[in-house]
């Protein structure tokens, strides 16, 4: 593992005070175990099944950011031990969060997603159906998640004029969203990955999801 790219890394977030998820999805334990011992606490994962049996091997005090698609029916899998999802594109299962974490007495972190790529995709949230969501009165009622803020994943492609004006726009709606009167927990902006990182840190990124530059390539992309 380059544990070289992970110290650079770190050193080219502390002026941001960005907070680095290491994207460890088709990685085993022990890989991320080596990172672990190097001083990283932040894992994210794509999966409900492989989050929650690596959660079992591994230390306690790792911090277990989902990342991927959440169906519903899974939730009840992840609400004991996991520290947010950057997931969220319904009522039904930000509702399904709430209920869940309710049963497990805590309060569940969660950002929308929002759908900034040009690509097609069933995932994510226009910035209307955020905005609308945010300030739906069901919503507001929920008293075990917390909606801190927004993901986004950016077209995949080398226009880096692209990615940068898709990231603008996406901090655009942050700065709009946490100004509002209900915006108090509006903290978090996660984006990025490996290949565009730095890009959303011009454009005031909270939270990076770097994978294979930490790991290596994976075996197989999803
Ligand atoms: C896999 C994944 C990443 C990390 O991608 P890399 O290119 O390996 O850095 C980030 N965000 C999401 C949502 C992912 O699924």
């Amino acid at each position: 593992m380059a544990f070289e790219n992970y110290h650079t890394l770190k050193s080219e977030l502390t002026p941001y005070q960005a907070c680095l998820v290491a994207v460890s999805k088709t990685k085993p334990a022990e890989q991320i175990l080596e990172l672990y011992k190097q001083g990283q606490r932040v894992f994210g994962e794509n999966t409900v099944q492989e989050m929650t049996a690596k959660h079992d091997a591994l230390p306690k005090d790792i911090h277990w950011h989902l990342i991927g698609h959440l169906q519903t029916n899974k939730v009840k899998y992840i609400a004991p031990f996991v520290s947010m999802i950057h997931s969220v594109d319904s009522f039904k299962l930000l509702n399904e969060i709430d209920k869940q974490a309710a049963k497990n007495e805590r309060v569940i972190d969660c950002l929308l997603q929002i759908h900034i790529a040009q690509e097609e995709t069933k995932f994510g949230l226009s910035y209307a159906e955020a905005e609308e969501l945010l300030n739906a009165a069901e919503v507001q009622q929920l008293r075990n998640v917390r909606i801190c803020g927004f993901m986004a994943i950016a077209t995949n492609t080398d226009d880096e004029s692209l990615i940068a004006k898709e990231f603008q726009q996406m901090q655009n709606f942050f700065i709009k969203m946490r100004a509002q009167p209900n915006g108090a927990d509006i903290t978090q902006l996660s984006m990025g990955m490996s290949s565009d990182y730095k890009i959303a840190l011009r454009y005031g990124a909270t939270m990076i999801r770097v994978g294979s530059m930490l790991f290596g390539e994976r075996d197989y992309q999803r």
